[in-house]
């Protein structure tokens, strides 16, 4: 588990230990972590011996996945990544590496939030218009969630593919500017919310002729996110090719 020390790390080195056939043996963190559950610690991955490992899982921060997806290349072990906000650069290294092991990604692994991505894309090509609000807790670094922009690529997909155009923008006065959020493209728009008590939230508002529809999915705790690493801990191996989410693997 790389990033072991983190929230996400500590939540799933914990959870992950729960499943049977599933052991964590090694935390891998820049900072020791507050427990490690019966796994090793590891200050770098280099440090690991590859032999005991099958998968590596990592929710830590871009630099490290890259490092990480080099890592598990080399040795022929399987990668698991939950890290958002890398660089087109840094996705492009680890799909570089996908071409020597198996990786899957994934901007969330809660199985609500893959189903509500589905919806959302089925929803897409029926509505005028359609916004995004995510809201998560105030530690989060990044923005928008890469969830989000996940979410709205799929919209995007499903709308151009049944050629839904989303009418132009009437609102061209902004007397705050970024009241409108930001266009995430094909006039999807998202807006980011910050605040202490949220974990990961998000709705999906859909607008047409007199109706709305709101597709909502709220990630309570970090355990929501357990069921859907394991779900890709099992499916991922060495065998060579690079994964987009989790959403194949559940029928
Ligand atoms: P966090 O800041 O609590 O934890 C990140 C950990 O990574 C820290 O302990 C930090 O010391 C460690 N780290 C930093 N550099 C490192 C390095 N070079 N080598 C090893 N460890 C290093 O953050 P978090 O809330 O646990 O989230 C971690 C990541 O997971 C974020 O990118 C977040 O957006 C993402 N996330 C993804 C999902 C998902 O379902 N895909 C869910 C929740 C969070």
């Amino acid at each position: 588990m790389v990033g072991g020390a983190g929230r996400m790390g500590q939540a799933l080195a914990e959870n992950l230990n729960l499943i049977d056939g599933l052991v964590v043996s090694a935390l891998v963190d820049v900072h020791e972590p507050p427990r490690l559950f019966g796994a090793s610690y590891y200050v770098t991955l280099a440090d690991v011996d590859p032999s005991g490992v099958d998968v590596v899982v990592d929710f830590s921060q871009p630099d490290s996945v890259v490092a990480s997806a080099k890592w598990c290349a080399t040795n022929n072990v399987g990668l698991v990544i939950g890290t958002t906000g890398l660089s087109d650069d840094q996705r492009a290294q680890v799909e570089i590496a996908a071409k020597a092991t198996g990786v899957i990604m994934a901007s969330n692994f809660s199985l609500g939030a893959v189903l509500s991505e589905r919806f959302a894309a089925m929803a897409a090509p029926y509505f005028e218009r359609v916004e995004i609000i995510e809201l998560h807790h105030d530690r989060k670094v990044d923005a928008p969630s890469g969830t989000s922009i996940t979410t709205a690529n799929r919209i995007r997909q499903a709308r151009a593919a049944a050629g839904r155009v989303t009418p132009e923008e009437p609102t061209q006065r902004h007397t705050l500017e970024g009241a409108r959020g930001s266009d995430a493209g094909d006039g999807v728009r998202i807006h980011s919310v910050r605040l202490p008590g949220l974990v990961a939230h998000q709705e999906v508002l859909f607008g047409g002729p007199g109706e709305g529809l709101t597709i909502r999915h709220d990630s309570y705790d970090r355990v929501s996110f357990v069921q859907g690493v394991a779900i890709a801990v099992a499916h991922v191996d060495a065998i060579p090719g690079f994964t987009w989410g989790i959403d194949d693997f559940i029928a």
